[in-house]
């Protein structure tokens, strides 16, 4: 019999524990550790961010659905990973033994590299429930007394699907409260232009976002390098294509939510020989970790390469087809080990991605996520806007459920018209 503990239940640790259990005989004993004891679906934060979405929406108690499918719970932070004794200790000082340890502990986000970021300086985040509501509080106070808003991703930030869609539902949400001609709206990115995205672009995102923000008279700075953050001050050094400054900035705001960029959590990034230097999970193409044969890791904590050097450092992004993926593979080679076969297969790492407009939405496909690719384009429609709340219901009706079934690969891809992304 084996123990297999999944660290963090998010948007990998949860499939991942419903489709070990059904791939796994019942002898093989399967617990979810995470930090708190709901699950919340991540890309409905921004819309709780404008009050488009309650808390309660997009939430829900994770035990009683984990232990209806056979699967043991512990709500409770683990605050370091023994990898060479195989075993994890939690917070209240207990320590749980594995035999096979599945890590999907999404990132740290890491306010700390921008002095006066985060919900505990001066700029908000939609990258958690708790943030997003914070953000909406303080929101609603700005909808009293309108101004100048920031929006955007910082140095080193490699996730800005949600940065986009943050700034044009946020367009939007004004919009429809006949305020948006007293906010001044600026996106400022390190990206090296617009619609870079971490991937390089995809299709024609340059000029379609370009366009985008345009038309919703959003303006921009890019290759843009946050240096630090005061109340109602943003100072940025904008870098032109070559390193060099550009520009200096002081923008004043009344409202800022800025992306942050990720790090590895403390617990996995002091495993020693697990992590690169910011403390994402080195694995190899099998999802598994390089040093300990054991340790298999998913999601936004596993280290991928940036897809090209930018003048300002950017990251490439970890999506949610991609991670379903990761974890399909995961599974596929917990139970070919188990089994004493060879464990061989291997996720696949392509971008795909719904982001929501407000009434309006892109799509985009990176197939591969390094250029040059086989699959690369980009779409805008109503459509968008739609797939996007279908699939919020829809991805949580699974996790509530306990489906075992690939959501992104029943669901999204077909919605997309994409039939097969790993070919
Ligand atoms: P998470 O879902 O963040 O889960 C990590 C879990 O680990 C959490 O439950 C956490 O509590 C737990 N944990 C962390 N540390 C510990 C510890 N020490 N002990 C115990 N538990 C721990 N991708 C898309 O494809 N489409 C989108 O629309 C989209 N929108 C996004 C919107 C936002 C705001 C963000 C931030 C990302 C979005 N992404 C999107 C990217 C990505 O899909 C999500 O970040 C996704 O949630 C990542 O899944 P994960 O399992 O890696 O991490």
């Amino acid at each position: 019999m084996a123990h297999i503990v999944i660290l963090g239940a998010g948007t990998g640790g949860m499939p991942a524990a419903y489709e070990l259990r059904s791939t796994l005989d019942r002898s093989h004993r399967i617990t979810v550790v995470n930090a708190v004891d709901y699950f919340q679906f991540v890309p409905s934060n921004p819309w709780v961010g404008v009050g488009w979405r309650e808390r309660e929406a997009i939430t829900f108690p994770i035990r009683p659905h984990l232990e209806k499918k056979g699967i043991d719970f512990i709500a409770q932070p683990v605050v370091k990973i023994d990898a060479d004794g195989n075993a994890l200790d939690l917070q209240d000082g207990t320590r749980l033994a594995y035999d096979y340890l599945v890590i999907t502990t999404g990132p740290k986000l890491a306010f700390d590299e921008v002095p006066g970021a985060g919900p505990a300086g001066h700029t908000h985040s939609i990258c958690t429930v708790d943030h997003a509501e914070k953000a909406y509080a303080d929101y609603q106070r700005f909808l009293a007394d309108p101004g100048p808003a920031i929006i955007g991703a910082m140095p080193g930030a490699s996730c800005f699907g949600p940065a986009y869609e943050f700034s044009f539902v946020f367009n939007t949400d004004l919009r429809r409260r006949k305020l948006r001609h007293k906010v001044p709206l600026t996106f400022v990115t390190s990206e090296p232009y617009i619609g870079h995205l971490g991937l390089g672009g995809v299709g024609d995102s340059k000029s379609m976002l370009e366009s985008e923000l345009r038309n919703n008279d959003i303006k921009w700075i890019t290759n843009a390098k946050v240096t630090r953050v005061e109340d109602g001050k943003m100072f940025v050094t904008e870098l032109d294509d070559h390193g060099s400054v550009k520009k200096e900035h002081e923008l004043p705001f009344k409202y800022s939510m800025m992306l942050p960029a990720f790090r590895g959590v403390d617990a996995v990034a002091a495993v020693e020989g697990l992590c690169n230097p910011r403390g994402f999970v080195l694995v190899d193409e099998h999802q598994r970790s390089k040093k300990y044969r054991n340790i298999f890791s998913a999601g936004v904590c596993i280290a991928i390469p940036p897809v090209e050097a930018t003048p300002v450092p950017t990251g490439a992004p970890k999506t949610g087809y991609m991670i379903e993926s990761m974890i399909g593979a995961i599974v596929h080679n917990i139970a070919a080990d188990i089994a004493g076969q060879p464990a061989t297969a291997k996720g696949s790492w392509n971008a795909i991605c719904l982001a929501d407009m407000g009434d309006t939405g892109v799509a985009f496909v990176a197939l591969p996520q390094i250029p040059p690719r086989n699959v690369n384009w980009m779409k805008k429609g109503k459509w968008v806007h739609l797939a996007k709340v279908a699939f919020e219901k829809y991805f949580i009706y699974k996790m509530k459920t306990g489906s075992s079934e690939p959501v992104y690969e029943k669901y999204v891809l077909k919605s997309l018209g994409v039939e097969r992304l790993d070919r």
